[in-house]
């Protein structure tokens, strides 16, 4: 979850019109009878690695806090890497510090607490520290876009983050020496990550997803696996996107199954439900829990993900070409 939508998405969903069937026309009714072909099942393969690119801490939780589960219970491997540490967000760090005009100090340190309520929420599912293991890359909250055409190269000084007043990432942050905020960096990170931990399964979220830093990790994950794939041209992966923010999708349903966004197709493979056991669906509530910051600043949102079910898709493509002759995904 990211901030810049949060507004909007609290607009969208004030104005969703209460459903009334008095005021619907026979055809509207039948149409909206017409059964969807029912989402396949993802199945996870035991032993699987799975690698969850996160642009914010939390989205790896909403998104796939029931998948992490399994994929440890089955004696697989997890491996999240937040491409930042979600610290571009006025409003929660007004909330959280009360006061009215946040310092790059307040905001670092915000970007300090999300951290350490994704270690506590990956330490909630349950398995101890040999089984998972995550990265911060902290990148800016707010600016992947941008990275992916202005500020990609050396050609120009790196972006630098409105909120921390940073123009790269905390040393002890860094993988490849001299990384500043330049996408080609961020690629050149992502690319290594994969290629050491090799995963047999990557999550991520979907090009579509409306948040400007959802849809730049798309980019980014995708540019880092053609840079592998040069070096290691065998290497396989299973890619799944999920989504995150989708017009008001998913808080006009309060069914506990989670049903995929209206008008958004499930891509290649069409959309796959994972369905959660009642003990990992208490455990990913657990989970989300610990992230306080944005239980005070939203529960609602978090509690939107814990449903009964997680939502995948396949992408159609991966190919892509960074950097772009647009700053992709900025306009959303
Ligand atoms: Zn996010």
């Amino acid at each position: 979850m990211g901030s810049r939508v949060f507004a909007t998405i609290l607009a969208i969903v004030g104005c969703v019109p209460s459903l009334d069937a008095h005021a619907t026309v026979p055809g509207q009714r039948a149409a909206r009878r017409q059964p969807r072909p029912a989402p396949a099942i993802l199945e996870v393969p035991e032993a699987t690695r799975l690698l969850v690119v996160a642009p914010h801490p939390d989205d790896e939780m909403l998104a796939a806090g029931g998948l992490m589960q399994r994929v440890l219970e089955t004696g697989g491997t997890v491996r999240v890497v937040y491409l930042t540490d979600g610290d571009g967000y006025p409003e929660g760090v007004q909330a959280e510090d009360h006061v009215r005009a946040p310092t790059a100090s307040d905001y670092r340190g915000y970007g300090r607490q999300r951290r350490r309520e994704a270690r506590a929420a990956l330490a909630a599912l349950g398995f101890g520290p040999s089984r998972y293991s995550y990265t911060f890359l902290s990148f800016p909250d707010g600016g992947l876009c941008r990275l992916t055409r202005t500020y990609w190269s050396e050609r120009r000084a790196a972006y630098r983050s409105p909120y921390t007043r940073l123009d790269r990432p905390p040393k002890a942050e860094i993988l490849v020496p001299d990384t500043e905020y330049r996408g080609e960096d961020l690629t050149q990170e992502l690319a290594q990550i994969i290629g050491e931990f090799r995963p047999t399964l990557i999550l991520v979220p979907r090009q579509e997803d409306q948040h400007a830093d959802h849809c730049a990790a798309w980019f980014f994950v995708a540019d880092a696996l053609t840079d592998v794939r040069r070096v290691h041209p065998d290497y396989g992966v299973d890619l799944l996107n999920y989504i995150v923010h989708f017009n008001a999708w998913p808080f006009e349903d309060e069914e506990l199954r989670l049903v995929p966004p209206p008008g958004l197709r499930g891509g290649a493979s069409g959309w796959m439900r994972f369905p959660l056991t009642p003990t990992e669906l208490k455990t990913k509530r657990g989970a989300l829990r610990r992230y306080q910051s944005q239980q005070h600043a939203m529960d609602w949102f978090l509690d939107g993900f814990a449903r009964s079910n997680e939502l995948f898709s396949r992408p159609a493509d991966t190919r892509v070409v960074l950097p772009s002759r647009r700053n992709l995904c900025c306009d959303r």
